[in-house]
């Protein structure tokens, strides 16, 4: 009986096979042919579904019955009554992507634009050097930003990272694809923005911070390159890759981020918390009204200069900043983090009351109700036009140098069935 019960997840699931599946598969792989130099795997075996079920796992091993002249019955009776877990198989790998072209670059690694080749659908993968990782010591890092970013996938005013997984040389990150492009082009090749388009930006930033800071995470590099624009004309925070979970807002020491965007604690070294980023909306909501970031200075040690020496409600605007706007960026840039909007224990919710979002419907917002005040001219959704375009690119630095254990370090970042 115990053989017959074994036995059965094999028929079962020859029976749950689609007709025409593997057929299929072959197609989209051969048509996939011709695009092998972009793929940095070569194909799966054909046995591997796209997305594969749970109900389509095969139990690795499956006892013969002794009568079939299999395992004598000495042994089927002694074998263990529960069977061993099934290999755990990535969710995806490259292979199951036709990759379009690289739009961005990053501090770790470059993001392509790609199609699923099963759904369809657009996503953008950002590929990190396993290499340049390890060289520079940022295992824990990259891993906590997958942590992270899984831990708030779906929320709307953060990007959905949708999966993850690895190669030899590689870590992937599968994120949904923000057609519209960063904020920071739309700055640079509009100019800068009215009160109320500024507004709109910045109070979609105000509820991704309130989501991340709700859950004790502070992300380190809020700035113009990491808010992303959808098709629609709505913005997402994205890049989690210096972002923290700081219990009982702790302080923390590490100096990260981009320098126009430092709060002076993160610059002196002597502890910061949640309040850096607030601090770093002060500084690009003045840079979108501005055009340029408060402390801009064309050599980063004179930016340090400024940002340290800089007094509160000391900052120029330009004649047409109203009074309201120039409150709420000389609150949220107070040099003393204690005294900064946002940093108090309302939190964001500090910020949200400020006088320049009177009127402010956050629940409309949230929804998705207010009528964006510009919207990406796309001619589709893989449309790449709002990216810039990247032709000579240095190679993947290769990781075939890296020991076993080094590479071991890396299992978490795969998601697995
Ligand atoms: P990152 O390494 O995350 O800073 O990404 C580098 C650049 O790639 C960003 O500044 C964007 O221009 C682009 N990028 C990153 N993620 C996405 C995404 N999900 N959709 C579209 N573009 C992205």
């Amino acid at each position: 009986m115990d053989t017959n019960a074994t036995a059965k997840p094999v028929a079962k699931e020859d029976k749950t096979k689609k007709p025409g599946w593997r057929e299929k598969m072959m197609q989209e792989l051969r048509r996939l042919g011709g695009n092998a130099s972009e793929i940095a795997q070569p194909p799966p075996p054909l046995e591997e579904p796209l997305y594969r079920q749970p109900a389509q796992r095969r139990a690795p091993t499956a006892v013969v019955p002794a009568e079939a002249g299999g395992i004598p019955a000495q042994r089927v009776l002694s074998a263990p009554t529960v069977a061993a877990p099934p290999p755990r198989r990535p969710t995806m790998n490259m292979s199951d992507f036709t990759v379009a072209r690289v739009i961005g670059m990053g501090a770790f690694g470059r993001v392509s634009l790609a199609r699923h080749n099963g759904t369809g659908r657009i996503v953008a993968i950002k590929a990190v050097s396993k290499a340049f990782i390890v060289k520079n010591d940022q295992i824990s890092h990259i891993l906590d930003e997958r942590f992270l970013m899984k831990r708030v996938a779906g929320y709307p005013f953060i990007v959905t990272l949708l999966g993850t997984f690895q190669d030899r040389d590689c870590l992937y990150f599968v994120m949904e694809y923000m057609a519209g492009g960063e904020l920071f082009t739309h700055v640079r090749d509009n100019g800068v923005l009215n009160p109320q388009a500024t507004r709109f930006y910045v109070a979609q930033m105000v509820l991704a911070l309130e989501h991340l800071h709700g859950k004790g995470i502070v992300h380190r590099d809020i700035k113009l390159e990491n808010v992303l624009m959808s098709a629609e004309g709505y913005i997402k925070v994205s890049d989690l890759g210096f972002s923290k979970v700081l219990h009982d807002n702790q302080r923390t020491h590490t100096m990260c981020g981009t320098p126009d965007y430092m709060a002076p604690e993160i610059i002196k070294g002597k502890g910061h918390n949640l309040a850096v980023d607030w601090w770093a909306v002060g500084c690009v909501t003045f840079e979108l009204l501005d055009g340029y970031p408060p402390f801009y200075a064309a050599e980063i040690p004179d930016i340090y200069r400024r940002i340290l020496a800089h007094k509160s409600g000391s900052l120029k605007f330009k004649p047409y900043v109203e009074q309201v706007s120039k409150d709420f960026v000389n609150q949220l840039l107070h040099p003393d983090p204690f005294q900064r909007l946002g940093s108090g224990p309302l939190g964001a919710k500090a910020v949200k009351a400020h006088p320049w979002f009177q009127g402010y419907d956050w629940e409309a917002l949230a929804e998705r109700c207010y009528m964006p005040p510009y919207k990406p001219k796309l001619t589709s959704p893989e449309d790449t036009s709002r990216f810039d375009r990247f032709d000579r690119l240095p190679p993947v630095e290769s990781a075939q140098n890296l020991r076993p254990q080094q590479q071991a370090m890396f299992n978490p970042f795969t998601e697995y069935y």
